[in-house]
């Protein structure tokens, strides 16, 4: 099973070209075990928390020194990075942040609520040591979060989990648009409004096999969440791209899903949805909203 992360070019510069039955190198094995029991929960492990970002008031790109420590995400005047500010596990210090260190940061907050257990975050040190063998480097957090929520979505797919893999795509959003790749952001949340549209359903506890009355999809479940569709309004304003420009990225990766993952609901039906929702105020006539039924998981 293939995932619409493939079709990024990130992620094939990062794994290659896909070819799921080849072996690649970055990818642990399924047999691993630090895949193969992946999700189960376990204590959170607090050796993990460090001492990462600043908290003296100084810009960690360059260096700049501040008057007043900024208490919320800021551009540095120097450097006109983005800077973040979290509390960092460690020892609840507020702290000045890289866009990269940022993602070991909510990663170490992940570790102490239980969300990334201990084979999670081995299988999350496996991908870093191999990443580090494949570049010759030491990987970027980014680098190895984008690997990592890739094995991710597989594990999800292999399982006929789609509202977890879907709930992946959305942290795969949020990691992309830490790091200003709007493009890569508004196509993950086109794909997630494709698969909400699809109604997707979670059957790993029913051993991933659709049951009587629950199937992977299904559609008389479809929503659309707000959050999404504002969110796409807003990537497509600040990217200035035409009502054509979107429909194409939409059908292109929503196709290829299809394809793979055999999504029933036509590509054509949930662009007309999607686009009647983003670019609804455009409508002179105004259209009813299309909210459909809420979902939960
Ligand atoms: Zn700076």
């Amino acid at each position: 099973m293939r995932s619409i992360i493939n079709f990024m070019g990130l992620l094939e510069w990062l794994f290659g070209k896909k070819n799921q039955t080849e072996k690649q190198p970055l990818q642990t094995q399924n047999n691993d075990p630090a895949l193969s029991s992946f999700h189960r929960p376990d204590p959170p492990a607090s050796k993990e928390f460090t001492a990462i970002g600043n908290i003296d008031p100084i810009c960690p790109y360059c260096n700049h020194i501040f008057e007043k420590k900024p208490g919320r995400k800021k551009e540095c005047p120097q450097c006109k990075n983005a800077i973040f500010v979290r509390t960092r596990p460690l020892d609840n210090k507020s702290v000045l942040l890289t866009n990269d260190q940022i993602i070991e940061v909510e990663r170490q907050k992940k570790i102490r609520s239980g969300e990334f257990d201990s084979r999670k975050q081995s299988a999350y040190s496996a991908i870093r040591r191999d990443a580090r063998v494949k570049l010759g480097r030491e990987p970027t957090n980014y680098e190895v979060m984008s690997a990592f929520l890739t094995e991710d979505c597989r594990y999800f797919a292999s399982r006929n989990d789609w509202g977890f893999y879907t709930n992946t795509l959305g942290e795969q959003e949020i990691l992309t648009e830490n790091f200003g790749n709007k493009d890569e952001a508004l196509f993950y949340c086109l794909m997630i409004c494709y698969l909400d549209l699809n109604g997707q359903n979670n059957l790993g506890g029913l051993g991933g096999r659709p049951s009587p009355g629950i199937k992977r999809f299904d559609p008389k479940l479809a929503f659309l969440a707000p959050y999404f569709t504002k969110r796409i309004r807003e990537l497509i304003e600040e990217l200035n791209l035409s009502q054509k420009d979107v429909k194409t990225r939409f059908i292109e990766g929503a196709k290829k899903m299809k394809e793979t993952i055999h999504t029933p609901v036509s590509v054509n039906t949930a662009w007309e949805k999607i686009s009647s929702e983003v670019y609804k105020d455009d409508n002179l006539d105004g259209e009813d909203d299309q909210s459909g039924e809420y979902w939960q998981q």
